[in-house]
């Protein structure tokens, strides 16, 4: 494939292993240039392309699609679900409704642990005071530890979510950690995610038909108004826009990248 001339553009990245990454990464995305979302899904999940892989869940308002197309494909799949401590109760009863209805078989819930919170949220203000520190220590945290085992991680992320999604393609690099990110439904629209809930007659979270068509913990989420972004409701009145899961970490010296073999 020829290259893009905007590509040469760019600054080349001279780190080996992050450059190596970046192409495999490149090398990927021509792969599966003109696939969906289950090519990509069984890419991954059975011929374990981009490595030992796991789905990261928020069992959000649209999540219910993705675990019901990775599912079809391998219900075993590991699914990461963080639970901060803080969501709505709906959610809680949600995810574990549908994890039992859609027999996922390695549910995997994290959690920060007591000692790291008695450390760093004694009084459980950091929601209000930081909550760029709060999301660290109960989601990037025990969620980075749980990755440790993996290659790659699945998520929900699609481009009409939010400016800052806009490009986002199916594989995507994480130079901190040397993993590869794996969203199968980037190109999705909102109307393809209901209608393949409809159509599919899957259970939508409860708080999606009461003004909630984004959803987080309960102190940072928010139901929307008429004509609002969907994801206005999520830090109303702040500058946050993301948990930090999917911001650009400070780039590290880098985790061993393995190709690894399936679980
Ligand atoms: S979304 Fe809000 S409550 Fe949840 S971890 Fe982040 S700051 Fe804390």
């Amino acid at each position: 494939m020829r290259p893009d001339p905007l590509d040469l553009a760019k600054p080349q990245d001279t780190h080996p292993v992050r450059a190596a990454l970046t192409a495999r990464v490149q090398d990927l995305n021509d792969r599966f240039r003109h696939h969906g979302a289950t090519a990509v899904l069984k890419a991954v999940l059975r011929d374990r392309v981009a490595g030992r892989i796991a789905l990261v869940s928020s069992f959000g308002a649209e999540s219910v699609a993705l675990l019901h197309l990775a599912a079809l494909v391998d219900r075993h799949v590991p699914v990461l679900f963080l639970d901060t401590g803080l969501h709505f109760a709906e959610t809680l009863v949600y995810q574990q409704d549908l994890a039992e209805r859609l027999r996922l078989s390695n549910l995997r819930v994290l959690r920060a642990t007591p000692a790291r919170l008695a450390a760093e949220d004694p009084f459980g203000a950091l929601k209000f005071n930081d909550p760029d520190r709060c999301c660290t220590l109960r989601k990037t945290e025990p969620l980075q530890a749980a990755l440790a085992g993996f290659d790659a991680w699945i998520t929900g992320r699609k481009r009409f979510q939010s400016a800052g999604r806009a490009a986002l393609a199916f594989f995507e690099p994480d130079p901190a950690s040397g993993r590869i990110k794996v969203n199968p439904l980037a190109h999705w629209r909102a109307a393809d995610v209901q209608a393949y809930i409809d159509e599919n007659r899957l259970p939508r979270h409860p708080l999606v038909a009461r003004g909630y068509p984004s959803i987080g913990c309960a102190p940072c989420t928010s139901r929307i108004r008429a004509g609002e972004d969907a994801r206005a409701g999520r830090w109303r009145g702040q500058a946050k826009t993301e948990c930090g899961l999917h911001l650009p970490a400070p780039v590290s010296p880098l985790a061993p990248q393995t190709t690894g073999e399936p679980e």
